[in-house]
């Protein structure tokens, strides 16, 4: 905590004093050489302590503010690139670079743009794959619409290509701008208003300042000149909100969050990205084929790898969906419709091949007096015991469920009464041979089992029955037995007499 404080005490003292020696490099050199230059490293290297500010904001964040400053870090880097260009651009001109450059400008806070998708109430803390490639798409958009509107009708006349540049930007930052500050005005969240509203001023305000340098008192000025400062300014100002941002709330995660309803038609815009590209490309094809084909291609790949990402993610939900209804939730056993269902298809495959299948009904002893005794949470966690005890001495091919409260069955093809009085034998010993220390205490937990076969399926419900009608024979018995009770059973040592062998803390 202390040294978060002392970071951010040491990022704002040195981000004014970064300032403070721009403003006296431009007093003492202004535009004269190397002014100029100086003037630029000095909002280059205000431009890395953005970069380590939006960095350590996310690393001190969460949820929805996290994916926030690793935005506002990504744009500042390209921005950094885009200035870096420049600077060497100034030194060593060359068409090419200075492309590149005009490009970056125009869109360096295109990834901050993109925080606009983030959603409070369902944001884990990373990008969606999906949100990703659509920004992409959205990248590639602009791409050829810049090359489409800008580049190519000023290919002609070689040259300034900046000014260009100037409407667009105008146009996507005030844009950008806008939506930040009506979405800091209509959120729910504390942390998306701050976060919002803060960025949306100042991305309002540094687009005046840039109008000021176009077409207001800036026009013409030399680097070097007094605006200079004005421009690092705008760096200092989101340093000062990255260093100071403190999250409000922790967010939310709930099971069964309010969902509003995301309507088909929102996702035709995802497939105008790519059909946007095509028609522009159709023009830029004629005088730059290789570029169009570059733009084509890419906005191909964003769109087939978004294909890829929703159907992969249709096919886990499907997946997911039919084990959550198949399943039990506490035991992860088979639950009793499914269970019921093997049962069925196991009684099918039995009359073809002529084949018994095992029914062994379990029922816990006394399981009441656990829950009574030790609370209900003690009592799940001891039928999760009984529950994971089961399903490991079963052979691979046998399927236990659970059929209720602290009822399972057990359903053993190709087993005849023999064969299945031996399984429910073991599953008894292996249970009985548990002990489960709740605090200081042990618990000691038997099962009462009732064994059938049946071999045609029509009858499923009379072998259920007699596996039932078996299980509470057991209970009548004294518990902690297998019944029907087969002859070696005495041999077996049949009763409470196991001794504990597998211990359990909870
Ligand atoms: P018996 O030996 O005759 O079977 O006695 P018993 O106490 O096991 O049987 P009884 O039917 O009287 O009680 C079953 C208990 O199982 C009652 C119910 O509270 C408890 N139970 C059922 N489902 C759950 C569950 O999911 N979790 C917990 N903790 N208890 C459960
Ligand atoms: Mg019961
Ligand atoms: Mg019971």
């Amino acid at each position: 905590m202390r040294t978060a404080l002392a970071r951010t005490r040491t990022v704002v003292i040195v981000t004014i004093l970064l300032w403070l020696a721009h403003a006296g490099v431009v007093a003492a050199l202004g535009t004269k050489p190397p002014g100029g230059l100086l003037s630029d490293v000095m909002q280059l290297t205000l431009g890395i302590v953005m970069i380590y500010a939006a960095v350590q904001a996310s690393l001190r964040s969460e949820g929805l503010a996290r994916s926030f400053w690793r935005l506002t870090a990504v744009a500042y880097s390209v921005w950094l690139i885009a200035q870096s260009l420049s600077v060497y651009n100034d030194l060593a001109a060359s068409p090419f670079v200075s492309w590149v450059n005009n490009l970056l400008f125009c869109f360096w806070f295109v990834p901050l743009a993109m925080a606009m998708f983030l959603d409070p109430e369902h944001e884990a803390g990373h990008l969606d794959a999906l949100v990703a490639l659509d920004f992409v798409q959205a990248v590639l958009v602009c791409v050829a619409a810049y090359l489409y509107f800008f580049y190519l009708p000023k290919a002609d006349a070689t040259g300034e290509l900046a000014h260009s540049v100037w409407t667009p930007y105008f146009a996507g930052y005030a844009f950008v701008a806008g939506a930040f500050v009506v979405r800091a005005a209509v959120t729910r969240s504390r942390d998306s208003r701050a976060l919002f509203g803060r960025m949306g001023i100042f991305l309002a305000f540094s687009g005046c300042i840039d109008a000021l340098y176009f077409y207001g008192p800036g026009r013409g000025l030399r680097t070097g000149a007094w605006f200079d400062l004005l421009w690092s300014a705008l760096l200092v100002v989101p340093i000062l909100i990255a260093a100071t941002w403190k999250q409000a709330e922790a967010p939310e995660f709930s099971f069964d969050p309010p969902r509003r309803e995301k309507r088909i038609y929102t996702e035709i815009f995802f497939m105008l990205y790519p059909l946007l590209v095509l028609f522009m490309s159709l023009r830029i094809a004629r005088e730059r084929l290789g570029l169009a084909a570059a733009v084509v291609l890419l906005s191909f790949v964003c769109s087939s790898a978004r294909q890829l990402v929703t159907q992969n993610r249709l096919l886990l939900t499907k997946e997911a969906l039919r084990r959550e209804a198949s399943r039990d939730g506490l035991t992860n056993l088979w639950n009793r419709k499914a269970i019921l269902a093997i049962l069925e298809r196991d009684l099918l495959r039995a009359e073809r091949d002529q084949e018994p299948v095992g029914l062994i009904m379990i029922d816990v002893d006394h399981f009441k007096a656990i829950n009574d005794s030790r609370g209900h949470a003690a009592g799940d966690a001891v039928l999760r015991i009984i529950a994971s005890g089961i399903a490991a001495v079963v052979r691979p091919y046998d399927s236990v469920g659970r059929c209720g409260g602290e009822e399972f069955l057990i359903v053993a093809p190709g087993c005849g009464m023999t064969e299945s009085w031996e399984l429910a034998e073991r599953v008894r010993t292996h249970v009985a041979g548990c002990n489960i220390m709740v605090g200081t205490s042990s618990v000691q937990v038997s099962l009462s089992l009732g064994v059938a076969t049946g071999d045609t399926a029509r009858d499923m419900e009379k072998w259920l029955h007699a596996a039932d009608t078996a299980m509470y024979q057991a209970k009548h018995a004294g518990r902690n037995r297998v019944e029907p009770t087969l002859g070696r059973a005495a041999s077996a040592g049949q009763g409470p007499s196991d001794a504990p062998n597998r211990d359990f803390w909870l």
